[in-house]
């Protein structure tokens, strides 16, 4: 925590950390009530992990839905959130955010820069209250001129134009890029909006316990900026630091994170501890299998529509169809693909050819795959157990069963395709299309791992999203949004869209808090 000397090199009211949605948002609302807001940005980019997304936005009860004709509401929202997260997390801070989801919307689509459209995806459990259809909206895709070429030239790529070091691709912006480039230029149109890239929170700046400003990092110099009415931290979390990673959640590093590298490495959320916050739910994260890639890195890997998950002994152990957290949790639980020694594998047959029976967000080059032993293929069943080091029985005995499950229709051991979430991705032409027989030659094997959309544990907040010290009191001048807070979800992913979503609703709560 810096101390105060009362200098300062800048003033503005709101100071917003971070530039994901949760921060954009919560920018957009300090700025357009004609607050003096800046939002400071470590890296050269705009929009975080939130530019990678598909930008799905659970925000349930919402006008958007209700053009589609989708009736829900916050209270059917809360019957299923209640019944799928529980009192895991405080009941007021989940009512603020399903109570304040659809005000949230109708706020930012008052901009005539924003725009969202509802698309279905499944809700992630089957619990009462859940939408089989989804409950998710999306932003509309951006043209690339509809607005300064420095704001939107600066968005982040997409997550595989930059771990392929390929350019951004032309043409209008689409998922996650298309709603951080609305909210800047929601934000510029506010009149009360700046933006600084290349400029790190270092610290915040503290006077009787109240947050008053911050210390930063621009361009080799520190900078003190004064925050009249207040800071809200939505700096991402600490998904890119490998030392917190093995502190708090005693995995083996940030490899195999989402998260763009060297981003988010909790730095807003140390800098809230200096400044007395209470922490909470640090081993969580929001998991997902990953394909993992030679260069070390890892790959978020959805919507198999073949093949089994089989661990080191050559057995299943889940249901290869789960929402991807939830799959997450089953190798967490397996202690399968969560060590560099204990990879998951990915088995499928010959009938998919050279494409991989799933959707990786990254795409995988074959051949480097290869090479790299991360891909390995035999014209036999026994003979890809004995390249993947699995006992050739087990595995044999693994594919009988499952080839008879597929023949059946039914899966015994994991009821894979019972759940509407299973059917979504579903290709298959038997009688359960989740399940597809592996018996055409040749066979293959692809390691798979433990990795993550990013951390969701972190300081704890309120229903305004202010940051709570330890007794419970909230810390003067200091709010939290998206992954720098302790996820109001808890230890779950209900559905498609809460990281992103929940980030914008507590934005939109700190900028009104703030303003009012
Ligand atoms: P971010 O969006 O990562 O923003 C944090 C920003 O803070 C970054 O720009 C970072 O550089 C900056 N920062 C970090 N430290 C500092 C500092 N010291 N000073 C200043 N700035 C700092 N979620 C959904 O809800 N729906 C989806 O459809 C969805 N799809 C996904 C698809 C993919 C491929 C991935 C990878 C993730 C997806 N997620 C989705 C998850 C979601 O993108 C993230 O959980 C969410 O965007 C995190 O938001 P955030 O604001 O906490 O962090």
């Amino acid at each position: 925590m810096a101390n105060t000397q009362n200098t300062w090199d800048q003033e503005c009211d709101v100071l917003v950390v971070g530039s994901g949605a949760g921060a954009l948002t919560g920018a957009y609302g300090a700025a357009v009530r004609g607050l003096d807001t800046l939002v400071i940005e470590k890296t050269g980019y705009f929009g975080g992990t939130t530019a990678y997304a598909g930008a799905g936005l659970w925000l349930p009860g919402n006008h958007v839905q209700a053009r589609d004709g989708v009736e829900d509401s916050a209270d059917l929202a809360r019957a299923y959130f209640r019944a799928v997260v529980g009192d895991a997390t405080d009941q007021r801070v989940q009512d603020a955010y399903l109570d304040r989801a659809a005000e949230t919307v109708a706020f930012l689509e008052d901009s005539p820069h924003v725009r969202f459209e509802y698309r279905p995806f499944p809700d992630y459990f089957a619990a009462p209250g859940r939408f089989d259809a989804g409950r998710a909206v999306f932003p509309v895709e951006l043209p690339a001129d509809a607005g300064p070429q420095h704001l939107l030239d600066a968005v982040r790529p997409p997550a595989w134009a930059e771990r392929l070091g390929l350019p951004v691709p032309d043409g209008p912006l689409t998922d996650g890029r298309a709603l951080i480039g609305r909210l800047l230029l929601a934000l510029e149109s506010t009149g009360h909006g700046r933006t600084l890239l290349d400029t790190a929170l270092t610290g915040l700046i503290t006077e009787d316990g109240a947050v008053v400003g911050v210390e930063t990092e621009h361009d080799g110099r520190t900078l003190r900026i004064r925050a009249r009415g207040g800071v809200l931290l939505a700096a991402g979390g600490f998904e890119a630091n490998a030392e917190l990673r093995r502190d708090w959640q005693e995995l083996p590093g940030a490899d195999w994170t989402m998260g763009a590298p060297g981003a988010n490495t909790g730095d807003a959320i140390t800098a809230a501890v200096s400044a007395g916050a209470a922490l909470d739910l640090l081993d969580q994260a929001w998991w997902c299998p990953s394909l993992r890639f030679p260069d070390g890195s890892a790959a978020f890997t959805l919507g198999l529509h073949g093949g089994i998950f089989v661990d080191g002994s050559g057995h299943r152990f889940a249901n290869e169809s789960l929402p991807y957290d939830r799959m997450g949790r089953q190798m967490l639980g397996a202690k399968a693909g969560t060590a560099h020694d204990n990879p998951v594998w990915w088995i499928f047959d010959g009938r998919f050819g050279d494409e991989l029976p799933g959707i990786t967000v990254v795409p995988a080059d074959r051949t480097a795959f290869t090479d790299a032993g991360l891909w390995r293929t035999a014209d036999t069943l026994d003979g890809l157990a004995e390249r993947i080091g699995v006992e050739a029985g087990a595995l044999r005995d693994t594919v009988r069963t499952f080839n008879g499950y597929a023949a059946d229709g039914t899966d015994a051991d994991f009821q894979r395709g019972e759940d509407p979430y299973d059917r979504f991705f579903a290709q298959g032409t038997g009688p359960n299309p989740c399940l597809v027989p592996i018996d055409e030659g040749p066979y293959h094997a692809v390691q798979i791992v433990l990795g993550d959309l990013g951390t969701k544990g972190g300081v704890r907040t309120d229903a305004q999203a202010r940051v709570l010290r330890a007794d419970g009191g909230a810390i003067p001048g200091l709010y939290a949004a998206g992954n720098t807070a302790a996820s109001v979800s808890g230890r779950c992913y209900p559905g498609p869209g809460v990281p992103i979503g929940s980030a914008m609703v507590f934005g939109h709560i700190a900028a009104d808090h703030i303003a009012a």
